[in-house]
């Protein structure tokens, strides 16, 4: 016989094994012989290790030899050897050899063995417990084990063992080893339970004992194995099963006090959990009083750690069968609605806009899921690119500077600058083309819409009320209780608190102070139809007045002041000073024009005070053990004890007359009835607990994530819960270290107005909430819930809770209009959208100057598209503040470029709450290819004005659209490449030999290399079909602009860089629209001029090879969540499927990775 160099073939054991192959052709006819060749050679193993070793030595045939004998003999002592044999070699270096076994084909001749084995009458027991020893072995590390078991009927084999054998533990365990193999093939299970295998389970499992342990856990993994089946499950239901596993669950826990058996404990709840993948199994459970059980044992065993997986199996059980229930609303679709124009025409999506009744509940999977709108939109875009020309001249007139006679035209605005910009400023004094090389904004035409709507402040071109432009509009500013108590009181009575002189004299102040700490209600503006804010506050007003007092006086023995009348001055904050482009006063000027689906008459505190970016760190949150799992039991409790909760609608926007609460101190207030405000209902669910309820996008019935309420009638001392209940996505930067965000109107009259991070044992996971079965898909789809806990410090504060930082339209109408703006056009519900312009002026008249200032590029920017992506409104406003500064470098940039910003692509959804869309319940940043004028008008201009500029061969040399993203860290780009589009040349080979610019790539280089929280490697180039209808596609593809960008910043925080450990603020993000900036001035000496090709040679020292960008065709896909999953599910959805259905097929059928992986990028580009 062969052997290997090394081995001696003459050593005992291979002599011995050469002997038996001889034998091998005629082994039935020498018995004896083999019998005793067999036996020597197992002493040898037995006894020598290297005799093992030579046997399984790489290149020794001796596997093959042995298995040839066990294959032809039929004599069972020799049988006996032989499988003692390979007990010996297998339990040794257990996986390799193993491995060699199955590769010669054991298994199978292992089965044959049984099988004929098994036809001996009697079969001899020891015979077939080594061969099921062996089995066991071997079996795990066979993928084919399970299907050979069947085919060669060696299953039946077994079970049929087991049967006979229930009270023989020596034979009955080596067989239920082999079972669990076997049951882990799902045909197997099925053809299993037909043969009676769960029941036989059953009759194994027993209450607590001390004895055969380890065959009842043997036992339970089969039985849970078997019931991963559906047809199992429900035979076990139908058995009476449940209460059976139930009440040995009990049993295990009551009795093994010391843990000793905790695998035992967990089989049994794995069967309740694979039992309860049914329904019929949850039911079960629920009428087994299992919820109370499950609920009480897991109590018990919260304080001991390890005991932690029992507790977890145990949570998931009850999760899965927490009765479903549906949201507490009479509809999902929005509270508010908005009557969309009729859009003539036979548009396809037409229905859409005034869907019919029925049509409710009609719901896309999520909003990150973008393949739904990408049919038929390459005929759109045919119609939309060749716009003739002369629709397109309508938008000359917002590129002034770009005319010919551009001198002619009046460069002061037509609108006088605001007086209460800090003298420093740049563009306050008049600018003369000239003399004076000082930036201004270029002003335009004054409006493009007839039905143009411009801020009170904004559209008059008469001289400026000096200072106090807006004092004689503050009469109708009112402290909304006095309104409320007192709706017909002259206002005269109301001189006092003006506002506008809030931080000029000593007394005036006082005054506002005393008035303002008497009521911190909220600002109420005079509105047409002040009997809306009459009947809202109705029953509040009371409340208000009741409290009003003494909560003046609170207010100032919270301070270390003494609490005189005089004594107690409560500094309001003069954020004018600090913040350069907020003013309260044109602030509440501003919410008067603005227009609000719900005629909103309130302005809320923060908005109004404004925000100060607190000076300390905000570290991530990190996250408590166990915190899910205790919320999670919270929410069991409920059903447990359905005594202990007060189920009290607190609040609600469906019932006009609601909130309909006593004012006994019990229960908090809530508010969202200002700009942006979204909180649909509030329902108490117990002392300091309360459900929270999000409104859907108008005219939708889903996007529910952005949210900004007030809250007041607090206690200080008690931890307060909140739960938002109808979140949608599956998992969220709250299960990361991200935090909410509270405003509290003490702190801010105290000194700090500013959001702050804040929350304890915040988590987000999978709720009992079903979806409606027309809002859902998959059917059985849940709500998640955000759940979160404060302590409030102060008693009878007003705070303000929101997702992120709140940036109202009314703040940046607030903002711009300090600067100087065109309308570009009127939104659908009426509020305009500004166009900012912003350059230098030529340095002087001379012929060079003005040829310079015709030649600058465009740098056109947009942000906002997306309500809920406030953070894209404070890196906007980094921006703009950045280049209206008197840096330098800001100097260098006006006159390098001319700017051409729409900071608010979507005022209507800022301005009404929503998360995602417009009013016509639309994704806008959807809407590109081809945005109807009537229900898109500001992606309808701002595409035209985009298209007018390519007519003019005018091209922006950069368009960046400003996003937030919900699921990832840092800030990045999306870019357009088409190399790594995959999409569009559908032969990925042939891209690999495509040359393009890699120009696109250098603005994201820069920035990763100057801005702290911008990460390089989590941009994409990719344009994948679902977003072709995005602004960054839109303007690639049809405007040419190679450098279009999506530019995402994280609602959470930064994982790397400066910032690492630390949650996003104001500040980082300003930070982050000025660096982009700079980036572009950087950007700037690399276009260098006319000079195109040392552009190239520039850009590939910037970044590294260009050889790498060549053959980086997938490099800069975004593959998977950024960040682990947790030890706690979040979701148990996969556990919890509702389909009945059984799949028989032998293996899942392979995925298509590459199908995998665009699908998955798609689901995290948010653009
Ligand atoms: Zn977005």
């Amino acid at each position: 016989m062969a052997t290997e160099k090394g081995v001696p073939s003459n050593s005992r054991v291979m002599m011995l094994l050469a002997q038996l192959e001889r034998m091998n052709g005629d082994i039935g006819r020498q018995a004896e012989t083999a019998r005793q060749v067999t036996a020597k050679i197992l002493h040898l193993i037995q006894t020598q290790e290297k005799s093992g070793k030579e046997v399984m030595s790489k290149g020794s045939s001796g596997m093959e030899v042995i298995l040839a004998s066990l294959e032809n003999t039929r004599d069972v002592q020799t049988i006996l050897n032989i499988s003692s044999i390979l007990t010996e070699l297998l339990t040794v270096g257990r996986g390799r050899r193993v491995g060699v076994f199955v590769s010669k084909g054991g298994t199978g001749i292992l089965f044959q063995t049984l099988i004929s084995a098994s036809k001996e009458m009697p079969p001899s027991e020891e015979l077939m417990l080594q061969l099921h020893s062996l089995l066991a072995k071997v079996g795990p590390k066979d993928r084919k084990f399970g299907v050979a078991a069947r085919l060669t009927g060696a299953l039946n084999v077994t079970v049929n063992l087991i049967k006979q054998n229930l009270q023989n533990p020596k034979l009955l365990l080596p067989c239920l080893q082999v079972l669990r193999v076997y049951s882990t093939n799902s045909v197997n299970a099925i053809a299993m339970g037909k043969n009676g295998v769960v029941e036989l389970m059953f009759k194994i499992l027993s209450p607590y004992t001390k004895k055969n342990t380890s065959l009842l856990k043997v036992a339970l993994d089969a039985l849970g194995a078997l019931l991963k089946s559906k047809t199992n499950a429900r035979r076990a239901v139908d058995g009476g099963y449940v209460p059976i596993l139930l009440a040995l669950y009990s049993d295990w826990h009551r009795n093994d006090s010391r843990h000793r058996h905790m695998l035992i404990r967990k089989g049994l709840l794995v069967c309740l959990r694979n039992i309860t993948n049914i329904k019929l199994g949850r039911k079960a459970v629920i009428e087994a009083d299992g919820m109370r059980v499950l609920y009480n044992t897991s109590t018990e065993c919260l304080p001991v750690r390890t005991l932690d997986p029992l507790i977890n199996t145990s949570s998931l059980i009850m999760r899965k069968c927490f009765p479903k229930n549906r949201l507490p609303l009479p509809t999902i679709k929005s509270a508010f609605f908005f009557q969309l124009p009729h859009v003539p025409g036979s548009c396809s999506s037409g229905q859409m806009y005034n869907p019919a009744p029925g049509a409710d509940d009609v719901v896309d999977e999520s909003d990150d899921n973008d393949e739904a709108d990408t049919e038929n939109d390459s005929e759109n875009e045919e119609d939309d690119k060749d716009q003739p020309s002369p629709e397109l001249r309508i938008y000359e007139r917002f590129f002034v500077e770009l005319s010919e006679d551009f001198q002619g035209f009046n460069f002061e605005s037509s609108k006088p600058s605001s007086t209460s910009m800090s003298p420093s400023s740049p563009f306050t004094s008049s600018v003369t083309p000239a003399k004076s090389p000082r930036p201004v904004i270029v002003p335009t035409a004054q409006a493009l819409s007839p039905k143009h709507h411009l801020p009170p402040s904004a559209s008059t071109s008469s001289p400026p009320a000096p200072h106090g432009l807006t004092s004689l509009e503050l009469d109708n500013i009112h402290v909304s209780k006095d309104q409320t108590k007192e709706p017909h009181i002259p206002s005269t009575d109301r001189h006092e608190c003006t506002f506008s002189s809030l931080s000029k004299t000593t007394t005036e102040v006082e005054n506002i102070e005393k008035e303002l700490a008497r009521v911190l209600e909220c600002v109420a503006l005079d509105t047409m139809d002040s009997s809306l804010n009459t009947e809202h506050r109705g029953v509040k007003q009371e409340d208000v007045s009741a409290t009003g007092r003494s909560r003046g006086s609170d207010c100032g023995s919270e301070g270390t002041e003494d609490d005189t009348a005089e004594g107690a001055v409560l500094e309001v904050p003069d954020t004018a000073l600090l913040l350069p482009l907020h003013d309260p006063d044109l602030y509440v000027e501003m919410v008067k024009g603005t227009l609000s689906v719900p005629q909103y008459a309130e302005v809320a505190y923060p908005d109004y005070f404004g925000h100060v970016a607190p000076t300390f760190r905000e570290p991530l949150l990190e996250r408590i053990y166990g915190v899910q799992r205790a919320k999670i039991f919270q929410d069991i409790e409920r059903l447990i004890h359905p005594n202990d909760i007060l189920d009290k609608v607190v609040y609600d926007l469906d019932i006009p007359s609601c909130p309909v609460i006593e004012e006994d101190g019990e229960s908090l207030k809530f508010n969202s009835q200002f700009e942006s405000g979204n909180l649909r209902k509030a329902v108490q669910v117990r002392k300091f607990e309360y459900d929270l309820v999000l409104n859907s996008d108008i005219n939708s019935n889903h996007y529910h994530q952005w949210f900004y309420f007030e809250v007041s009638g607090m206690r200080v001392g008690a931890t307060y819960r909140f739960n938002i209940i109808n979140c949608e996505k599956s998992n969220s930067q709250f299960n990361y270290g991200m935090q909410v965000l509270m405003y509290s109107v003490q702190e801010a009259i105290s000194g700090s107005p500013r959001w702050v991070r804040t929350g304890s044992d915040i988590c987000y996971y999978k709720n009992h909430f079903a979806r409606s079965s027309i809002a859902a898909r998959p059917e059985g789809k849940s709500y998640y819930t955000l759940t979160f806990s404060i302590n409030f410090k102060h008693k009878d504060d007003v705070c303000y809770f929101a997702y992120h930082y709140p940036y109202t339209y009314s703040t940046l109408k607030d903002a711009a209009d300090l600067l100087r703006q065109d309308v570009l056009c009127e939104s659908l519900g009426g509020n305009s959208c500004p166009l900012l312009t912003i350059t230098a002026m030529p340095e002087s008249n001379s012929n060079d100057h003005i040829c310079q200032f015709r030649n600058r590029p465009l740098i056109f920017l947009s942000a906002r598209v997306h309500p809920g992506e406030t953070n894209a409104s404070w890196v906007m406003k980094g921006s703009l503040e950045f280049l209206m500064s008197s840096s330098p470098l800001a100097n260098s940039l006006r006159e390098s470029y001319i700017f051409k910003i729409v900071p608010m692509l979507n005022p209507d959804g800022v301005v009404n709450g929503n998360h995602r869309c417009s009013l016509s319940g639309e994704d806008l940043n959807r809407q590109w290819q081809n945005p109807n004028p009537d229900l898109h008008p500001t992606i309808y201009h701002t595409k035209s004005l985009l298209q007018y500029l390519a007519h003019m061969q005018r091209a922006p040399l950069v368009f960046c659209d400003y996003h937030g993203h919900s699921r990832k860290k840092n800030v990045f780009m999306y870019g357009c490449s088409v190399k790594e589009t995959v999409w569009q040349s559908n032969i990925s080979a042939t891209s690999s030999d495509l040359q393009e610019d890699i120009g696109y790539r250098a603005l994201p280089k820069i920035l990763s290399q100057i801005a702290p929280a911008f990460s390089m490697g989590s941009c994409s180039f990719v344009v994948e079909r679902s977003k072709e209808s995005t602004a960054r596609v839109v303007v690639w593809r049809e405007i040419g602009v190679q450098r279009s960008y999506t530019m995402e910043s994280t609602l959470c925080g930064c994982d790397q860089g400066k910032y690492k450990g630390l949650q996003i603020g104001t500040r980082e993000l300003e930070e982050m629209g000025a660096q982009f900036c700079v980036a572009l001035l950087r950007l700037k000496r690399l276009t260098g001029l006319r000079n195109h090709q040392h552009l190239l040679d520039l850009e590939s020292d910037i970044l590294g090879s260009q050889a790498k960008v060549a053959s980086s065709c997938t490099t800069t896909y975004v593959l998977d969540e950024d960040e682990p999953s947790f030890l706690e599910a979040i979701d148990y959805s996969a556990e919890s499927n509702d389909d009945e259905t059984e799949a028989e097929t032998e293996n899942t059928p392979e995925v298509h990775e590459n199908l995998e992986q665009l699908s998955d990028s798609d689901t995290n580009h948010r653009d």
